[in-house]
């Protein structure tokens, strides 16, 4: 099978300075949480997407010298000769299959306060770091000046003995160049300093040190943004930097070109979406005659041809659909676009980077474990048996356990209660902004089309009687879970006892099933993610008056992780919604909720008609149980094994549930399981 010939723009090589990629997909630089301390991880990982097509395969951001610190968050380095020999399990990885090998060279400034090294980075002035830290940068000397250019030509030398194609300056997102490049952070009276022309001399500088050292065989990239990061006329206002643009447009060999807030960049679905990033970036492939790559979130085909046709972009940049599917391209290439595994714009790949481990994806459950358990998104190990498997509940979990036990060639009965697949993503893509969510199960869906030895099954809701006339080897239950309306959660491991009327209490299962409050409504949320603010923001937007009482101090703290929390508490003020943070419910008596203070338990009131309660779910496991004491007693007639996963084990992410049911597909007649936990990963020092 080959692909459209509308396509084939997506597949011409295209020369970067002294390289060519084979085509036009462009994975951009993006963090892993695994950097210098992962290296095997990381090197598997890229390699995979090597062998999924992508043209052009960049590392995460790369540290040049040890005052460039930005742990927890995992970060490469260049800093010696062992990083090099990490790096080159990568690139060679990469060449293998085709690719050019990125590196994004990185000095952070005060952005990140080196935590692990504890030597003082350098910036524009002494400035307070970034992320809220009780630290200051140096300002930078002369001396200082000279050594940047050095450890950033010794970066890229290292750059080159590792096997790389193409070197970076990173020069946006706040960091060290970026804060040289802003005349509302670079406040300067040297020749670094007030005009343009100052400005831009430290990435001018920066972009010969590298072309000098590598430029005869390396590409050289700069990744920038394009705009002001600020609205004029509700537009992106773009005049002060287009002047910058315009004294550096034709240095390097390429430009890797972001929008300067990474709340358009990096946005959620719920609040991004697919190529809104354009009005930021559009002019810049008037202004250069070097090859321009960009972000957008791309999964349609026609939209990145669109893209390229119409002069916005010269190759589609890709973090998040790269993770979501590092066989992209190929898929693309192959007329396959059924088998696309379309990203849904969660964000969990990102909170690995926040919190300091490995990647994880809601779609692509192998992401961060082709090292670990040697798990690959596209192929899976043969059976091992002839055995057959009931799996019991279609949510993300179900689905994907089939999936991949189909794909595995097991003989798979698929038994869903309700009239449609996928479980609580069917139900919570029905609330607003959360419509990307359904590709979880759309997916799936598709996949069980070229799978005839799944059988799946509608409106079969299973007793633990029916599950035994089915009379299959294995059994595995994945039955979800639901929202408590008892209080129960993160602050009240005890139910709270006064909560007055049941028909006055809501959980989320009510909302998506249209079950709906009335007046003055209190949304409790003790679950700190994007069920309370979707569901309140909902709710006033029709016709409620609705205050968020949070045990939290801000709305979606988790969303931190994800990026998505300021816009989050944005929309909730902008939608009228009344905010009470660090407030704990004690009892309600149907008409007034008494609250009490987190810190100093002290009691107020507030008048409510209904609560809706979004503080913690609880398993549907009593199928499991059920059939536990079956087997126990001897009463399971030829059954093997019987599991549980998903939420009905553990409530969690989607993604934990996604994982749950690749994780027991693959281990079915494996027993390894946990032993893959003991590769851990080392950076052997030289
Ligand atoms: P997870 O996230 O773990 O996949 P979900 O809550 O999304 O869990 O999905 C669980 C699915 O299991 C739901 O679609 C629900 O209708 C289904 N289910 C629950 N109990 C049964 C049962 N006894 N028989 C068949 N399906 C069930
Ligand atoms: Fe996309 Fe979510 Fe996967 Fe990230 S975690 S790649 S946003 S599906």
């Amino acid at each position: 099978m080959t692909h459209d010939h509308r396509f084939d723009i997506l597949f011409n090589p295209l020369k970067i300075g002294p390289v060519t990629t084979k085509n036009r997909f462009y994975q951009v630089p993006h963090c892993t949480g695994m950097g210098w301390q992962r290296p095997n991880m990381l090197a598997e990982m890229r390699g995979i997407k090597a062998e999924g097509g992508w043209g052009v395969v960049n590392t995460e951001y790369c540290s040049i010298h040890p005052s460039s610190d930005d742990l927890p968050h995992s970060y490469a380095s260049l800093w010696d000769q062992s990083d090099v020999r990490a790096h080159r399990m990568m690139t060679e990885k990469l060449h293998k299959n085709g690719a050019l090998a990125g590196v994004e060279l990185w000095y952070s400034g005060a952005n990140a306060s080196s935590l692990y090294t504890r030597e003082a980075p350098l910036d524009v002035n002494s400035r307070p770091n970034w992320k809220g830290l009780p630290y200051q940068s140096r300002k930078m000397d002369k001396q200082d000046f000279r050594d940047l250019r050095q450890w950033f030509r010794d970066a890229a030398l290292r750059a080159k003995d590792a096997g790389f194609d193409i070197v970076y300056a990173y020069a946006n997102h706040h960091y060290l160049l970026n804060n040289f490049q802003r005349s509302d952070t670079n406040d300067r009276d040297d020749e670094y300093g007030g005009s343009v022309q100052n400005r831009s001399r430290l990435l001018r500088e920066t972009i010969e040190v590298l072309k000098d050292a590598v430029g005869e065989t390396m590409a050289v990239a700069v990744r920038f943004s394009p705009d002001d990061d600020k609205m004029k006329n509700n537009k992106p206002a773009v005049e002060e930097t287009r002047e910058f643009f315009m004294q550096v447009a034709e240095l390097p060999d390429m430009w890797d070109i972001t929008p300067a807030s990474w709340d358009i960049e990096l946005g959620t679905s719920r609040f991004v979406n697919e190529g809104d990033s354009e009005p930021y970036i559009n002019y810049v492939k008037q202004m250069t005659s070097k090859p321009v790559v960009a972000v957008g979130r791309f999964t349609s085909t026609d939209t990145m041809v669109d893209q390229i046709k119409r002069g916005i972009v010269d190759m589609i940049g890709a973090a998040r659909p790269s993770i979501a599917d590092p066989f992209l391209p190929k898929k693309i290439q192959e007329g396959r676009y059924e088998d696309i595994r379309e990203c849904i714009g969660c964000n969990i790949c990102y909170t690995g980077d926040q919190l300091g481990v490995p990647i994880r994806c809601t779609q692509n459950p192998t992401i961060g474990e082709e090292w670990r358990r040697g798990w690959h998104p596209e192929y899976v190990p043969e059976k091992k048996s002839e055995s057959s498997v009931l799996v019991i509940g279609a949510g993300p979990a179900g689905l994907e356990a089939a999936h991949a036990l189909g794909k595995r060639g097991y003989k798979v009965i698929l038994s869903e209660a309700r009239n449609e697949l996928g479980g609580r993503v069917a139900q919570e893509s029905r609330l607003p902004s959360l419509s990307e969510w359904i590709r979880v199960k759309d997916y799936r869906e598709q996949q069980f089309l070229k799978l005839p030895n799944v059988e799946v099954y509608l409106d079969s809701h299973l007793s633990a009687e029916d599950v035994l006339l089915t009379e299959v080897d294995h059994i595995v239950i994945a039955t979800g879970a639901k929202w408590r309306a008892d209080g129960f959660g993160r602050n009240n491991a005890i139910c709270i006892e006064n909560l007055g009327a049941s028909e006055q209490i809501f959980t989320p299962d009510d909302i998506m099933v249209g079950r709906l409050p009335q007046g003055k409504v209190i949304v409790f949320d003790d679950d700190y993610y994007y069920m309370g603010p979707v569901i309140a923001e909902m709710l006033q937007k029709g016709g409620c008056q609705v205050t968020f009482v949070s045990t939290s101090n801000m709305a979606c703290s988790f969303g931190s992780y994800t990026s998505e929390q300021p816009s989050t508490q944005k929309a909730l003020i902008n939608a009228g919604v009344q905010m009470i943070f660090s407030q704990n419910i004690q009892a309600y008596d149907g008409a007034n909720i008494e609250l009490s203070c987190m810190y100093t338990e002290r009691a107020s009131m507030l008048k409510a008609d209904a609560i809706v309660m979004v503080t913690a779910r609880l398993p549907i496991d009593d199928l499991y149980y059920q059939l536990q004491d079956l087997i126990e007693n001897g009463k399971a007639g030829s059954t093997q094994s019987i599991r549980r996963i998903g939420d009905c084990e553990a409530p969690a992410l989607i993604a934990s549930a996604v994982y749950a049911g690749r994780k027991y597909a693959l281990e079915l007649d494996d027993s390894s399981g946990t032993n893959y936990l003991v590769r851990r990963d080392v950076n052997f020092s030289s």
